[in-house]
């Protein structure tokens, strides 16, 4: 199949026909952001897909989200493109070390929603990096464990002053955010010098040091509305750049080009065509994981909405 002949409209128009809705996230290349209903981070997506009215899903990302989305709509038909879009930092936790870490400290589990499902499961509540800092602050507990991003955990202890205890340490940390380089981003600079640096908090902190701001996602793209700057040096995946450059017509945006989830990038538009041409691959959860991992993303919203009601 030529894939220049596939036409991401064609690819709106049979999802419309067959009653799918599609969701993608930020990573996901642009052609492919263009045909989604919803773009957006983890916890937009799994806000939105609390409130999903249609029978079927087309999910562009990778397959811990995919399965977030199951999980939270159980009734419904959730296809993904590519199956083997998975993410290392997902699988860096396993069931042993959580147990490890919970026979050793007396201390909630908080997952990081950059995990498997069975890491859900044993968890106490979920957090994305949008709410990590406020999930953590809601806990009455000063020390958690977390994971598995390393990073985000010390950005978490950063932040709140707990005693964030990373599982499972160095080993767990998303690859694209861990080994960008600081003189890739200080030559940027270089050539922008009135460019504001915007961080995710998954970078190490010897990045997060040199960053005007820190944030996920979503904070990124909210961020621009309150800079008076109009260049901003993006250091997370490439694909949010692309974002950015929609949400804010007329100020630059810089990536850091060697920035790039392989597993995010398995999505093409061929392989998205064929996926709701013919209705494939479905993604299938273990009721038990998911009837415990549930629990933990609940926890997350009703805390969430108990600091909302409290504000
Ligand atoms: S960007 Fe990092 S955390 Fe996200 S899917 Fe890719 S490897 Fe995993």
């Amino acid at each position: 199949m030529n894939e220049a002949l596939i036409i991401p409209k064609e690819i709106r128009r049979i999802a419309k026909e067959k009653g799918y809705m599609i969701i993608a996230h930020n990573y996901q290349v642009s052609e492919l952001q263009e045909i989604a209903d919803i773009v957006g981070d983890s916890l937009q997506l799994a806000v939105h897909a609390t409130k999903i009215k249609t029978e079927k899903i087309l999910f562009l990302g990778v397959d811990f989200m995919a399965e977030m989305i199951k999980v939270l709509n159980a009734e419904k038909k959730i296809i993904v493109p590519e199956r083997s879009a998975s993410c290392p930092m997902a699988v860096s936790l396993s069931r042993d070390e959580i147990a490890e870490a919970k026979k050793n400290h007396e201390a909630p589990f908080v997952a990081y929603v950059n995990s498997t499902l069975e890491t859900k499961a044993m968890a106490d509540v979920v957090c994305t990096s949008a709410n990590a800092v406020e999930v953590v602050s809601l806990l009455d507990d000063t020390t958690v464990l977390f994971g598995p991003d390393k990073n985000l955990a010390s950005y978490v202890r950063e932040k709140t002053g707990k005693n964030v205890i990373p599982i499972p340490g160095e080993s767990g940390y998303c690859y694209v955010h861990d080994r960008v380089c600081l003189d890739e981003i200080l030559r940027i600079k270089e050539q922008h010098p009135n460019a504001l640096i915007m961080a995710h908090p998954e970078v190490p902190e010897s990045i997060r040091g040199e960053s005007d701001f820190v944030g996920s996602t979503s904070q990124m793209e909210e961020f621009p509305k309150r800079s008076n700057r109009d260049e901003f040096i993006v250091v997370t995946e490439i694909g949010m750049v692309e974002r950015l450059k929609k949400a804010h017509p007329g100020r630059k945006f810089f990536a850091v080009e060697s920035m790039i989830c392989t597993d995010m990038k398995l999505n093409t538009v061929q392989n998205t065509f064929c996926a709701v041409s013919e209705e494939r691959w479905e993604i299938a959860v273990s009721e038990e994981l998911a009837k415990e991992a549930r629990r933990a993303i609940d926890r997350m919203f009703d805390l969430m909405e108990s600091a909302r009601v409290e504000k």
